[in-house]
């Protein structure tokens, strides 16, 4: 695989964190910014269990559980149902605290479109559109985001390897592209979401799968 070139980025600063999630669980964090980002973002990394430790050096060791993170104001913030990422973030962070990992919190709302286009999907979804209908139906392709500047912090993070905690082969894909070597996959619990209510029933109904979820969410 052909690899892109990246613009070199540095860590900008570091400082240790506390977090305690509403469901009482806490733990610590080092949250790292970064200066180089290609996009100009305030992307942030947070390290979590023996990497909740300062980065002095970046010197290459085995490959930490890593997550992208895409930010969802109204899922991570506000506990909406229309969609699964606040109980993925909650999970991501207690396994990266036993493992040992570092949590990429990416400023992509809505798969890249944005805050407000997001609530507009949501309305034609409400139409009867599914999700990427609806991104398509709003001028935007399925999926906008990019993870170029997720590969400048893993490396400004010294690693350019990872355990990659996803369910989405597309963060692999343009990561290895990018230049950071995917060593494993990890699956992510399945968190039933308005994306996958539908996909789901129909293969209930249809393929006659046995899939234990709550009809009336969908
Ligand atoms: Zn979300």
């Amino acid at each position: 695989m052909t690899t892109v070139p990246l613009p070199k980025a540095t860590i900008r600063s570091q400082v240790s964190v506390p977090l305690r999630s509403a469901d009482g669980y806490s733990t610590a964090a080092r949250l790292f910014s970064f200066d180089g980002l290609v996009d100009g973002q305030e992307h942030l990394a947070f390290g979590l269990g023996d990497r909740a430790a300062a980065v002095i050096s970046a010197s290459p060791g085995p490959a930490p559980l890593v997550r992208l993170h895409s930010e969802c104001l109204t899922g991570d913030v506000f506990g909406s149902q229309r969609c699964d990422c606040g109980a993925q973030l909650r999970e991501a962070v207690e396994r990266m605290a036993v493992s040992g990992g570092f949590l990429l919190y990416l400023r992509q709302e809505g798969r890249g479109i944005g805050l407000y286009a997001k609530l507009e999907a949501y309305a034609l979804q409400d139409a009867g559109l599914d999700t990427y209908e609806a991104n398509l139906a709003l001028g935007h392709r399925e999926d906008e985001r990019s993870y170029l500047v997720a590969a400048q912090m893993l490396l400004a993070l010294g690693v350019p390897q990872v355990a990659l905690l996803s369910n989405n082969p597309d963060k692999a894909r343009q990561l290895q592209r990018f230049g950071v070597t995917v060593t494993e996959r990890v699956p992510t619990a399945v968190h039933l979401s308005e994306a996958n209510a539908r996909y789901l029933a129909t293969k209930a109904q249809r393929g006659a799968h046995t899939i234990d979820f709550p009809l009336s969410a969908g």
